[in-house]
C-alpha cells in the first residue's frame, strides 16, 4: 500500500484541512487518555513548521447529527494548545466558519464534525454538500485520523475528492506497519486478540488463519469458543448464534496447523463487579452459577511463552475485565511478554492502547502501539478502507 507522502505536496503560506483522529476519553470534562493528540502533533507540527495555516476537523463519540455538549472538542482544543505551545483557535461553527483571516502559523479546531449529520450519511450527495464546505476553507487537504479511515465520511473520504491531498505522519506510519503485517511478515507470526465480543472479531479470526502460525484467544470472546466446545461456561458471556461459526473455524485452524491457544484456566467470580471474588479454575469445569472475566495464571504464562517466540505479532483486546484489577492479570503478562517480543510487536486499537497504559507501560515499551483498533481490523480482515484508498 502506498499513500501520496506530506513532503510530496507545497504546504507553504497554503491553507491546510487537516483531519485528525483526536477521539480521546473525556469524563466530565477531563481528558483521561491523550494519546491521540500526541499522536497528531508531528503532523500538525510540520504544517506549521511549513508556515501552513492549519485547520483540523475531527470527531469526539458518536453523537449522530446533534450538539451533544459532553461531546465537544472544545477540551482538545485546551490540551492541544498546551501540548503545541501554541494557541488554538476553537471554532464552534463547523458550516459557514468564518476563517477568511487565519494566516500561516495559525491553528483553528472546528467543532465535533459528527454534529453535522451528513459527515456520516450513506446518501453520498448529502455528505459531497458537507466536504464541500469544509473544501471551501482550504487549498490541500490532509488525512491524519487514522481511527477513521476505515469510514466512508464526508471529512474522511469525500473531502480527498474535491482538493489536492496527502496523507499525514501519522497515516502513512500506520499503513507502513499494517503493510509489514500483511505482506511477507516475519515468521512465526502471532496473533492475539481479546476484548467482549467474537462478533467483532470473527471475520479478522476468519481472515487471518491461513497468514498467522499462532492465534491466542482471551477476553470475553474466548467463552464462545468454550462453549462451541461443549464446555460448561456458566453465565459468562457468550454469542450463542455464533457457535457454529466459531465450530467451524475450529475446524479450519487444526486442518491449517495453525498453533490456536485457547485458556485452560479461567478467573471466575460470582458476578460483574470491581471487589468480586475471584477464583481459579480450570477451563472445562467453570461452575454454572460463575462469570469468567480473566484468563488464568496458567494460560497468561502459556500464551506469553508462545508469543515470545514469535518475530511478528498484533495484539488487539484486553484478555479480561482490566478495569478491575482482580482481572487485570492476564492482560497484564500479556502486555509484558509483547515488550520482549525481539521483532516487531504491535498494539493495536484505542481500547487495548488505552488498557496498557492504564496498567503503566510505556508507549516505548512497544514498537508500535496503532490509533485505530477499527481500522486496524477492518484492514487485517481484508476489507478495502475508503480513507486509504482515496490518498493512493
Ligand atoms: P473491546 O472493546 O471489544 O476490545 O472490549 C474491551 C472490553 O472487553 C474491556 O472493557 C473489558 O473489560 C471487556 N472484557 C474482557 N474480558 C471480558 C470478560 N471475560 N467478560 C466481560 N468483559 C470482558
Amino acid at each position: 500500500m502506498n499513500v501520496i507522502s506530506l513532503e510530496s505536496v507545497d504546504v507553504k503560506g497554503k491553507k491546510v484541512l487537516l483531519r485528525c483522529d483526536l477521539n480521546v476519553p473525556i469524563k466530565e470534562g477531563v481528558i483521561k487518555d491523550d494519546g491521540r493528540i500526541r499522536a497528531s502533533l508531528p503532523t500538525i507540527k510540520y504544517l506549521l513548521d511549513q508556515g501552513a495555516a492549519v485547520i483540523i476537523t475531527a470527531h469526539l463519540g458518536r453523537p449522530k447529527g446533534e450538539r451533544k455538549p459532553e461531546l465537544s472538542l472544545e477540551p482538545v482544543a485546551q490540551r492541544l494548545s498546551e501540548l503545541l505551545d501554541t494557541p488554538v483557535i476553537f471554532s464552534a461553527k463547523i458550516v459557514g466558519a468564518d476563517l477568511s483571516a487565519i494566516s500561516s502559523g495559525e491553528v483553528v479546531l472546528l467543532e465535533n464534525i459528527r454534529y453535522e449529520a451528513a459527515e456520516t450519511s450513506k446518501e453520498a450527495s448529502e455528505r459531497l454538500i458537507l466536504a464541500k464546505e469544509l473544501a471551501s476553507y482550504a487549498d490541500i487537504f490532509i488525512s491524519d485520523g487514522f481511527g477513521a479511515v476505515h469510514r466512508k465520511h464526508a471529512s474522511v473520504y469525500d473531502v480527498a475528492t474535491l482538493l489536492p491531498h496527502a496523507a499525514g505522519y501519522l497515516v502513512a506510519a500506520e499503513v507502513d506497519v499494517l503493510t509489514r503485517l500483511t505482506d511477507n511478515p516475519a515468521r512465526p507470526y502471532g496473533v492475539v486478540l481479546g476484548g467482549a465480543k467474537v462478533s467483532d472479531k470473527i471475520g479478522v479470526i476468519s481472515n487471518l488463519l491461513d497468514k498467522v502460525n499462532v492465534l491466542a484467544i482471551g477476553g470475553g470472546m474466548l467463552f464462545t469458543f468454550l462453549a462451541a466446545q461443549g464446555h460448561e461456561i456458566g453465565t459468562s458471556l457468550v454469542e450463542t448464534d455464533l457457535i457454529p461459526t466459531v465450530k467451524e473455524l475450529l475446524l479450519r485452524a487444526e486442518k491449517l496447523g495453525v498453533k490456536l491457544l485457547l485458556p485452560t484456566d479461567i478467573v471466575v467470580a460470582p458476578e460483574f463487579s470491581i471487589d468480586a471474588q475471584p477464583t481459579i479454575v480450570a477451563a472445562d469445569s467453570i461452575p454454572a452459577d460463575q462469570m469468567g472475566l480473566d484468563i488464568g495464571p496458567e494460560s497468561a504464562d502459556a500464551f506469553a511463552a508462545a508469543i515470545m517466540e514469535c518475530q511478528t505479532v498484533f495484539w488487539n483486546g484486553p484478555m479480561g475485565v482490566f478495569e478491575f484489577p482482580n482481572f487485570a492479570h492476564g492482560t497484564k503478562v500479556l502486555a509484558q511478554a509483547l515488550t520482549q517480543v525481539k521483532g516487531l510487536s504491535v498494539v493495536g486499537g484505542g481500547d487495548s492502547a488505552a488498557a496498557v497504559r492504564t496498567l503503566g507501560f510505556k508507549d516505548s515499551d512497544f514498537d508500535y502501539i496503532s490509533t485505530g483498533g477499527g481500522a486496524s481490523l477492518e484492514y487485517l480482515e481484508g476489507k478495502e478502507l475508503p480513507g486509504i484508498s482515496v490518498l493512493q
